[in-house]
């Protein structure tokens, strides 16, 4: 079976070739979630098969080895051993060889014509050393990921393939479009932050308190339409908690974690996709490797990883027949820390000298807000909340009829007295040189700041700024336009 590439896929698999011809032999693959990271993965295998090529595929995990020779036979890639133990698929002599870094930790590890590296953003001592070995210099690595960001795999790999993004595999429709809640805001004051992310420690005893986790369960059950939902706690008692919690509300609700057996974790998703479980509850560590139909995610685990975050929603961007988009309520304000998953982009590989720069990137007012009406999570400028259609009252920002949309920042709206009275008087200025009332010039003073300008009524005259001249004019143009349609529309 020989699978038709999507435009993007054969873009990534087209950038390698060339990357690798172009003298490159560390090259990282960037595939976000859901952008077919096993169909490029097979499509590399079967390239390098059809030159007659020996491939090593490295996993981070011994509980992903069989997934993956799964996905291989479903590529139809079907000349594959095992590198595990006394594992039932031990062949050397097949050209594909599926092994974990555990493995082959442990031992001396045979000559391939080229390794590719799964979910490499998870980084191994040993991968540098293997990789930085004079043995094994000419040898092609490729590195596979949805999330390349992990600090420092610039020093490790020469080149970071990335032709596609989150926003535009939704907007392709590859990828389900998503919806944010962020009902509650989680206390976090005293949790510390180890290697870039909370104190999981802190972190659970933080969250793992009665009002929060009945907070999310009430909040699920009024806003969750009974989706099937993964539920993401931030360790094993909280997520326990949390399935104890949904089950006590009636919601049949299943657990995994990283110690759940293989045969048991095949049962629990049976039962997920049959829909006999409503929802399951899991760490938010545990988001490789599951490709179930996923319609509703309860965010309930804090966290600054750009990784972990991406790598959590990303569970539920899968599309599906009759999914309209995903669900997201988030308990963990992570939204609110790092925006949407569709903003998070990196165009190049952390070399371990970039952490500044990106730290100083998270800027409040490019953040999304939240609707104070139904707390649905708007994206930026959006003047009315597209959920509930709560507009605040703003006088910050005035939509002009022609669609020009005059913006006083918050600064300005936030103006001092003395700018306010300032202001006060350049509006009494030019309604004493165009003969308009004092009225006048209190109402606009009105519609700019929000308040009446009692305070101001001794302003001075001012000359007017630009601003206000152009403010003033585009109200005008504005209720000309307004006036003008209403005649028309008599007139009809
Ligand atoms: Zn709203």
């Amino acid at each position: 079976m020989s699978r038709v590439l999507r435009p993007h896929q054969s873009r990534i698999v087209e950038r390698l070739r060339e990357s690798l011809a172009t003298g490159h032999r560390r090259p990282m693959v960037q595939a976000p979630t859901g952008a077919g990271k096993t169909v490029v993965a097979g499509a590399i295998v079967r390239g390098a098969l059809a030159k007659g090529k020996r491939v090593l595929f490295v996993v981070p995990a011994l509980s992903l080895i069989d997934q993956t020779v799964r996905s291989f036979w479903a590529e139809g890639i079907r000349d594959v051993g095992v590198i595990q133990g006394a594992h039932p698929m031990t062949d050397a002599s097949k050209p594909v060889q599926v092994a974990s870094i555990q493995t082959l930790q442990r031992r001396a590890i045979p000559r391939f014509d080229i390794v590719v590296i799964d979910e490499a953003h998870r980084w191994f001592e040993m991968l540098g050393l293997w990789m930085g070995s004079p043995d094994w210099a000419t040898v092609p690595f490729v590195g596979l990921s949805a999330t390349p960001w992990t600090r420092g795999l610039g020093k490790f790999y020469d080149d970071l393939i990335s032709v596609t993004t989150t926003a535009s595999l939704i907007e392709g429709g590859y990828l389900s479009p998503f919806r944010v809640y962020v009902p509650s805001h989680p206390d976090l004051t005293g949790v510390r932050t180890v290697a870039g992310d909370y104190h999981e420690g802190d972190l659970g005893e933080a969250m793992n308190k009665p009002a929060l986790v009945a907070d999310v369960v009430q909040t699920w059950l009024q806003r969750g339409e009974n989706r099937p939902t993964f539920i993401f706690g931030v360790d094993r008692a909280h997520a326990k908690n949390l399935q104890a919690q949904f089950e006590a509300a009636g919601v049949p609700t299943g657990y995994i974690d990283a110690y759940t057996k293989a045969d048991e974790r095949e049962v629990l998703f049976r039962r997920f996709t049959s829909g006999e479980l409503t929802a399951i509850a899991s760490v938010g560590c545990l988001t490789t490797g599951v490709d179930l139909d996923v319609r509703c995610i309860v965010l309930a685990r804090p966290t600054k990883s750009e990784m972990l975050f991406v790598q959590i929603i990303g569970r539920g961007l899968r599309t599906a027949p009759g999914k309209d988009d995903l669900l997201v309520l988030d308990h963990s304000d992570t939204h609110l820390r790092l925006g949407f998953v569709t903003d998070i982009h990196h165009d190049v590989l952390d070399d371990g000298r970039e952490r500044q720069k990106r730290e100083a990137k998270a800027k409040p007012e490019a953040m999304p807000k939240e609707c104070p009406s139904c707390s649905f999570l708007k994206p930026l400028k959006a003047p009315k909340c597209p959920a509930c259609g709560f507009k605040p009252e703003r006088q910050s920002e005035v939509q002009c009829d022609d669609g020009d949309l005059v913006e006083m920042t918050p600064k300005r709206a936030r103006a001092s007295t003395i700018e306010k009275e300032s202001l006060f008087g350049q509006l009494k200025h030019v309604a004493r040189r165009r003969n308009y009332s004092e009225g006048w010039a209190a109402h606009k003073f009105r519609e700019l700041t929000g308040v009446w300008p009692d305070r101001y009524h001794n302003a001075p005259l001012v000359e007017p700024t630009a601003f206000v001249l152009s403010w003033i004019k585009s109200r005008q143009i504005a209720y000309i336009k307004t006036r003008g349609r209403s005649h028309a529309h008599a007139a009809e």
